[in-house]
């Protein structure tokens, strides 16, 4: 029996690729090992959306051969289907295989090491089934990462996801509302439907809205969640839908990329930062408090300081919860990549570092209304101290003491010492943080 290691990097898509890879392979006899230089296939989920995990790819590859020489050694996700990266890795890697083709790794994997006895196309002939179809290995027992497509039509410039993972492809409306009913039945409290483009599906007579408030109006206590939304499919249908269902929580990840609309142009984003922020004012009429977290590049090729005074600007009207905010990198094989990559690294540094310490401040103004407030909590971990942590609807970490002069509700409830990981808490908020809130166990 063969034993494998999944090393995952990047995205949500990623790590439930790897669940859903994991139980795949469970199913086929493999079996998972616990030691990353003893077991018999280390595949590495990767990401390719900066360089910076591109790298790590290669650094991770380079220490398992030399210290697992005998390992076969695959690679799935965005970097698997890029020319470059598998001349690059020839003599070190084994299998570069699309994670919509990982069906066939069972087979590929049945030979010598560089070797597979099968090709892929002698395999994908004989498959009758589909990769979106398998039942995940789920890491937790109480927040399930759902994906509800694959791949991406919109060919942002700097993007390599329609490259590395192909066109968009939707499960059926009937086979999501099915796994999510099992889910509710086993237990799970946080229910995260993803996708590149949560918000442009479609199946049959389904659209996003229309999914997500079938899946809202299920009995239960659950929460809601969605990964990733495209500013250009944001419809007055979703906005109503979020403003209406109590279990979809308030947070709203809307990527930005700029606050510039000739560098939105470039970036082939289809919209414009006045039409972003009608959108954000709209959700947050609708939905008073909700939170909003965004993705953001700085330094894309031609940007001036004048367009990146405009992402500024925008970031101060938006007052973002959170920003993922990236340096611009060119990645190979998109539009972008044969634009002149001229804004200097170290302006790149000083034009992240400005909105980080905008969004530091914005964050901690929005944080600070919860102060004394009464927030629910989805427990996921606790330190060695004793002391809980988990995630607020709006999704803020927070760290969460137990009251110490006497027991709570939430404690008596379920008895002293009780396990509250995978538990919705109460918890009075005592202090806020620019990226998280403190609080003890309420009454
Ligand atoms: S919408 Fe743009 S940034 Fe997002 S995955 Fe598609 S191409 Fe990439």
């Amino acid at each position: 029996m063969k034993t494998y290691h999944i090393i995952t990097i990047g995205c949500q898509m990623n790590y439930a690729d790897s669940e859903r890879l994991a139980a795949y392979l469970d199913s086929r006899g493999f079996k998972l090992g616990n030691d990353v230089y003893k077991t018999d296939v280390v595949i590495l989920n990767t990401c390719g959306v900066r360089q910076a995990a591109e790298d790590r790819v290669y650094g991770l590859v380079n220490q398992i051969r030399k210290y697992n020489e005998a390992a076969q050694i695959v690679i799935t996700g965005c970097l698997s289907r890029r020319e470059d990266v598998k001349k690059r890795l020839s003599d070190r890697a084994d299998i570069f295989l699309p994670i919509n083709e990982v069906l066939a790794l069972p087979k590929l994997l049945d030979g010598k090491k560089f070797q597979p006895r099968f090709s892929l196309e002698e395999i994908r002939l004989e498959q009758g089934e589909k990769y979106l179809d398998i039942l995940p290995k789920r890491s937790t027992s109480f927040t399930a990462y759902v994906p509800i497509g694959n791949g991406c039509n919109n060919f942002c410039s700097y993007c390599v996801v329609p490259y590395a993972r192909g066109r968009e492809v939707y499960r059926s409306a009937a086979e999501i509302i099915k796994e999510v009913r099992g889910l509710i039945a086993a237990g799970y409290k946080e229910i995260v439907l993803i996708a590149q483009n949560v918000n442009s599906y479609r199946s049959g007579s389904y659209d996003f809205p229309k999914l997500l408030a079938k899946l809202a109006a299920m009995p239960g206590k659950f929460w809601l969640r969605f990964f990733s939304s495209h500013p250009k499919d944001m419809s007055v249908d979703l906005i109503k839908v979020i403003a209406t269902s109590a279990k979809v929580c308030g947070h709203l990840h809307l990527a930005v990329q700029s606050g510039d609309d000739r560098i939105l142009k470039a970036m082939n984003r289809r919209y414009t930062a006045a039409q972003y922020k009608k959108l954000i004012k709209q959700v947050r009429a609708a939905r008073p408090g909700m939170a909003v977290t965004t993705d953001v590049i700085v330094g894309f090729p031609g940007e001036t300081k004048k367009q990146f005074a405009n992402t500024v600007k925008l970031f101060r009207e938006v007052g973002f919860d959170m920003a993922y905010i990236a340096q611009y990198s060119p990645r190979p094989g998109t539009a972008a990549y044969r634009l002149n990559d001229d804004v200097p690294a170290v302006e790149k540094k000083r034009r992240a570092r400005i909105l980080n310490d905008l969004l530091t401040k914005t964050a901690l103004a929005n944080n600070r209304r919860y102060l004394h407030q009464t927030v629910e909590v989805l427990i996921d971990g606790r330190n060695r101290r004793g002391k809980y942590s988990g995630k607020a609807a709006a999704y803020q970490t927070v760290s969460v003491e137990l009251a110490k002069s006497k027991k709570t509700k939430n404690q008596i409830g379920r008895g002293a010492g009780a396990d509250l990981i995978g538990e919705f808490v109460a918890v009075k908020i005592t202090k806020a943080r620019p990226f998280g809130l403190e609080g003890i166990l309420a009454e």
